[in-house]
């Protein structure tokens, strides 16, 4: 059993979002490949290990089998986790979307870079809208014939009413997609061998290159006051200091940060996840009905899945909002008015579950053990009862004690 120390802002508890066939699975499982290369491996920038590695295992196929499943990626030194929590695929106005939705920070949109923005792609945005989750973009497919980034952002801003910032412009197209330039950081990603190197922008893409990053940076300065007060003091931000304001703004959901790559071609992935640790919001970021999670609150958590899992058995997917479960505790199911015994307690990883014996408020964990709770309902401290989800759901009511 491991107990972690942890810092919430540290926790992305996200969704990837899109309409059928665009790649979410594709994205989803190359995400949980990536960041299992990362922990166990080590960086994935060079080195013969990670290309064996990436060799070996590819073929073994990581599928997303649970309704939340948690993976780490380290940005500038810092390890993050992550909490993927599995959208249904289907994407009529249902409970369940809408659960999910509720349960998550921050989403990841994905689009066909042919198609683009799609009707589907319509539905789950307004829904996302509703609940005010701030959301990135990953334009896939960008190997494919008729691939195009800049026709999807221009189908963002119209067809979904949104700011889109481009953050990386491709390089190569089609079957010659190779990797992209960032335009914060001005250096370029490429995918030689599979291998996520970082090289200069190829000098054919230099001048696009700074008339793009000028383009993102004034369109980031008119909506954020701090880099507005650089922009026309003349000061060339920092990327850091422009990777701060896209945050602010896409957490505000103000904007959404747009980036781009082929998720089946195993090129654009890594960057996207940076993305996710960079821009989307912790649990502490979310201005929530709930408050801000504290651990020392009284306990509130939303059961939002109930799966069989191969090893374990029934398992409850929960996010806590305030508060601490603790296996063995008893804890109160408000909706029935019964007492519920909370047993073990378990992170899902996608390749093994991982015991812990407590988990705090911002999180979202899988309880073995509990009988008579089933979706939509909430566990909470029998002193302070609460009810997270409405009966007369999907009117986003929320009850506080
Ligand atoms: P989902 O329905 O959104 O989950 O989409 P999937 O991930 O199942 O992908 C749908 C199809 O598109 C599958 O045949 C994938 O192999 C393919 N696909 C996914 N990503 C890419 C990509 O980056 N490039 C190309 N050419 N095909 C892709």
């Amino acid at each position: 059993m491991t107990t972690t120390v942890r810092s919430l802002t540290t926790v992305r508890n996200i969704g990837i979002m899109a309409h059928i066939d665009a790649g979410k699975t594709t994205t989803a499982e190359r995400i949980l490949f990536f960041t299992g290369v990362s922990r166990r491996i080590g960086e994935v920038h060079d080195g013969a290990a990670a290309l064996d590695f990436l060799k070996q295992e590819r073929d073994r196929g990581i599928t997303i089998t649970s309704a939340a499943t948690t993976c780490h990626w380290t940005v500038d030194g810092t390890e993050h986790t992550l909490n993927l929590i599995d959208t249904p695929g289907h994407v009529d106005f249902t409970i369940e979307v809408e659960r999910c939705l509720r349960v998550l920070d921050g989403a990841v949109t994905v689009f066909d870079g042919v198609a683009g923005v799609e009707p589907q792609s319509e539905t789950v945005w307004r829904q996302a809208d509703r609940y005010g989750v701030p959301r990135i973009c990953f334009v896939n497919k960008m190997d494919r014939a008729g691939a195009d980034l800049h026709r999807c952002v221009g189908m963002i801003r119209e067809r979904l009413g949104a700011v889109p910032l481009v953050m990386q412009l491709p390089i190569g197209a089609e079957a010659g997609f190779e990797g992209v330039v960032d335009l914060v950081s001005g250096r370029a990603h490429v995918w030689p061998d599979d291998r996520h190197t970082v090289v200069d922008v190829p000098a054919d893409l230099a001048e696009d290159a700074r008339r793009w990053r000028a383009a993102l940076v004034e369109t980031v300065a008119e909506h954020d006051e701090e880099l507005m007060d650089l922009y026309l003091g003349g000061t060339e931000p920092s990327p850091e200091q422009v990777h701060a304001a896209i945050r602010r703004l896409t957490v505000a959901s103000v904007v959404t940060p747009v980036f781009c790559g082929s998720a089946y071609r195993n090129k654009g992935v890594q960057p996207l996840l940076d993305a996710v640790v960079r821009y989307l919001p912790s649990p502490l970021d979310v201005d929530t009905a709930h408050g801000v999670p504290d651990d020392d609150a009284p306990l509130s958590a939303l059961a939002f899945k109930i799966m069989t899992d191969r090893f374990l058995g029934r398992l409850t997917f929960v996010r806590i909002y305030s508060g601490r479960l603790v296996s063995g505790a008893s804890a109160l199911n408000s909706v029935k008015a019964r007492k519920e015994r909370i047993g073990k307690i378990y992170r899902v990883h996608a390749g093994d579950r991982e015991e812990i014996g407590s988990a705090g408020a911002g999180d979202i964990v899988a309880v073995m053990g509990l009988k008579r709770t089933t979706t939509g309902e909430t566990l909470c401290d029998a002193d302070h009862p609460v009810i997270l989800e409405s009966m007369d759901f999907p009117a986003p009511v929320i009850e506080v004690a």
